[in-house]
C-alpha cells in the first residue's frame, strides 16, 4: 500500500506478527521513500450473508442478537461456554458455506434450529417457539410429537 505520509508506493515490512490470537497479522512498515513507519493489520475476510427479512428489507447478520437469542434459550441447561462457541461457530459457518450473499431471516432460524437441536433438545424447542412463533398450542404440540419422533439425519454433505 501506499505510504500514507508521503504517498511513495514502495513500502517495506521491517516487522510481522500474528496478533488477535491469530486472527490478525500486524505489519510495522516503513516508507522508503520518507522513512515514516506505520503500521497495517491483515485479517481473512469472513463476510457473513445479509438478512433478507419477510418484509424484504436487508439487514447486515447481527452477531449479538443470535448470540443473545441462543442463550435466552439456553438459559439453566447443562451446555459450557465451549459447547456454546462452538455451536455458534457452526452455525456461521453453515451460512457462510451456503455461499450466498443474502439469506432470507427463515434460513438463518432453521440453520440455528439444526444446530440447536444437536446441541439441547430442550434449548432447541425454546427457540423454536420463540422463532416460529407458533400459532397455537396444536402446533406447538405437534412440533415436539415431530421432534420425538424424529431422527436427526446424520450429516455427510458437510
Ligand atoms: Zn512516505
Amino acid at each position: 500500500m501506499h505510504c500514507p505520509f508521503c504517498g511513495e508506493h514502495e513500502t517495506k515490512v521491517v516487522d510481522s506478527r500474528l496478533v488477535a490470537e491469530g486472527q490478525q497479522i500486524r505489519r510495522r512498515r516503513e516508507c522508503i521513500s520518507c522513512h515514516e513507519r506505520f503500521t497495517t493489520f491483515e485479517a481473512a475476510e469472513l463476510l457473513m450473508p445479509k438478512v433478507v427479512k419477510n418484509d424484504g428489507t436487508r439487514q447486515p447478520f447481527d452477531e449479538d442478537k443470535l448470540r443473545a437469542g441462543i442463550q435466552r434459550a439456553l438459559e439453566k441447561r447443562p451446555v459450557s461456554v465451549e459447547e456454546f462457541e462452538a455451536c455458534l461457530t457452526r452455525i456461521k459457518h453453515r451460512l457462510r458455506a451456503t455461499g450466498e450473499r443474502e439469506l432470507p431471516s427463515r434460513e438463518v432460524g432453521e440453520a440455528v434450529m439444526q444446530e440447536l437441536h444437536k446441541l439441547d433438545q430442550v434449548a432447541y424447542v425454546r427457540f423454536a417457539s420463540v422463532y416460529r412463533s407458533f400459532q397455537d398450542i396444536h402446533e406447538f404440540r405437534q412440533e415436539i410429537d415431530r421432534l420425538a419422533s424424529h431422527k436427526v439425519p446424520s450429516e455427510a454433505s458437510e
